[in-house]
């Protein structure tokens, strides 16, 4: 058993934590908003008074939460300065490479280990516990960094050191946000031509038009029953999700002087959806922008 401080209860540590307490690990959480605190403590966690009292007597701290800003201040402010000696550190956040950067510099300096470990697989993954995490951390760490985050996870990869699981998960969502949407205009074209959709799915999956996108994620309601578009684009991974990523991409690709033009367009596709509504809709949903409709 290892006494896990867990900070940030929300849609994804929520489920992430539980998962910690149902492998027999004791899971000291913490979360500002009460009711979710409530709910992991229902689900086997036990409650602490602030996110410093949850790291004290922890051998594993990990941390779930908004954006960089958070996670500065709560490493800085009330981690470091009061976890035990050794322990392992792990930020599960979606946060721009910089701020990994920064506090993976604080902690270390500090004499503990730590590791960027951002996930794929939404609210579903995490209540499962089938998380894909990538990684970045120093070598030697990595064995520690996998096994504790086992009870979570589907599939662990270390991407490379400090801010390369950050890194990875841009990048990815990158070419996830360009491929949906290029799937998206391809689809509105196809019945604006008169060509079925569901024909145009049949060859374009079995064509060069394939994609992650196309074939587990139709944005056209039908062929993938199990897509969100079957559900009125509710659930999955929301349009101001993916917007979030959109926009950590552009930043990092300013600051290391990338030619992104696709990641800067699909982010613009994505904040006028948002702007016209769909942002709690799954991302799929931007397919109404290019049928002409506005989100239901
Ligand atoms: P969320 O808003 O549901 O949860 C964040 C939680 O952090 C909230 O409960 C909030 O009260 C808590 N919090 C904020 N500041 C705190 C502090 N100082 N101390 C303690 N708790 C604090 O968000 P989420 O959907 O769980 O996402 C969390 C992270 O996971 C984000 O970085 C997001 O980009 C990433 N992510 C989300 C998804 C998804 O599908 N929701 C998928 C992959 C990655």
């Amino acid at each position: 058993m290892t006494r896990i401080a867990f900070v940030g209860l929300g849609n994804m540590g929520g489920g992430m934590a539980a998962n910690q307490a149902k492998a027999g690990h004791e899971v000291q959480a913490f979360d500002l908003s009460k009711a979710a605190l409530e709910k992991a403590v229902g689900a086997g966690c036990v409650a602490a008074g602030s996110a410093a009292e949850a790291v004290k007597a922890a051998d594993a701290v990990i941390t779930m939460l908004p954006a960089g800003q958070h996670v500065r201040s709560i490493y800085a402010g009330e981690i470091i300065p009061n976890a035990k000696p050794g322990a392992l550190m792990i930020d599960c956040s979606t946060i721009d490479v910089e701020s990994a950067r920064a506090v993976a510099k604080q902690v270390s300096e500090a004499g503990f280990r730590f590791a960027d470990a951002p996930v794929s697989g939404g609210q579903a993954g995490a209540e499962a516990g089938t998380l894909a995490f990538m990684v970045g951390c120093a070598e030697a760490d990595f064995p520690a960094v996998e096994a504790l985050i086992a009870p979570m996870s589907r599939i662990t990869i270390r991407a490379g050191d400090h801010g390369a699981g950050q890194a990875a998960k841009i990048c990815n969502n990158m070419v996830l946000g360009a491929t949906m949407i290029a799937t998206c205009e391809a689809f509105a074209l196809a019945e604006k031509l008169g060509l079925e959709p569901e024909r145009f799915f049949e060859i374009a999956s079995k064509s060069s038009g394939q994609s992650w996108s196309l074939t587990s994620y139709c944005p056209w309601p039908g062929p993938v029953p199990t897509a969100p578009s079957n559900r009125n684009y509710e659930g999955g991974f929301a349009t101001a999700m993916m917007l979030k990523d959109l926009k950590l991409a552009q930043e990092a690709a300013a600051k290391a002087g990338a030619a992104t033009p696709l990641g800067a367009q699909a982010e613009g596709l994505y904040a006028l959806f948002d702007r016209l509504g769909g942002g709690g809709k799954d991302f799929s949903a931007i397919l109404e922008l290019f049928r002409g409709h506005a989100p239901a």
